[in-house]
């Protein structure tokens, strides 16, 4: 049976479109990640929420707790069996940090993100949403504490930080 899994879009450049005109990196009016759900759903059933869109500089300790109340609400009410958080690269470890301090359920909670837009040639972000999604769903996750996957790697929030921009 298919996994359910919370799918928590809440910005940066993995949801964001590279502009043809000038080459600048722009939020999107629609998350172009949300129109890839067919693409997703061979993998889990999928509830998709999206609580705000921003830069990841732009996060501050009030989303990261409107993301902590959201697994929690939707825990109760919906049973889910792991989280895919989807962020921006720059404060993406201090959030899955503050998460993996914050949470104590033992389900999968993973945080992903992309260092390409979507539209940009070699655009990582899907690849690593469905990579993220099949981590989350995986009982080998369970109880590991909040994880990040991107690139094929699955750190632990304790001990991940970004390096490079
Ligand atoms: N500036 C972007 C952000 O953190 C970078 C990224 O997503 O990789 O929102």
């Amino acid at each position: 049976m298919k996994k359910k899994i919370l799918v928590i879009h809440t910005g940066g450049t993995i949801s964001m479109s590279e502009d043809e005109q000038t080459g600048a990196v722009k939020p999107n009016e629609s998350n172009p990640l949300t129109k890839k759900t067919e693409e997703l759903v061979a993998f889990a059933h999928l509830i998709i929420e999206e609580p705000f869109n921003l830069p990841s500089p732009h996060i501050t300790p009030t989303e990261m707790l409107k993301i902590r109340k959201l697994i929690s609400q939707r825990s109760l009410t919906d049973d889910i069996d792991g989280v895919v958080i989807t962020h921006g690269t720059d404060t993406l470890e201090e959030t899955a940090y503050f998460l993996d301090l914050t949470i104590e359920s033992k389900i999968p909670i993973v945080v992903t993100g992309a260092m390409r837009s979507s539209n940009e040639i070699g655009a990582d972000g899907l690849y690593n949403l469905i990579s993220s999604i099949k981590v989350a769903a995986s009982e080998e996750a369970k109880g590991k504490g909040v994880l990040v996957v991107l690139n094929d790697e699955i750190h632990t929030a304790e001990n991940v930080t970004k390096t490079h921009t």
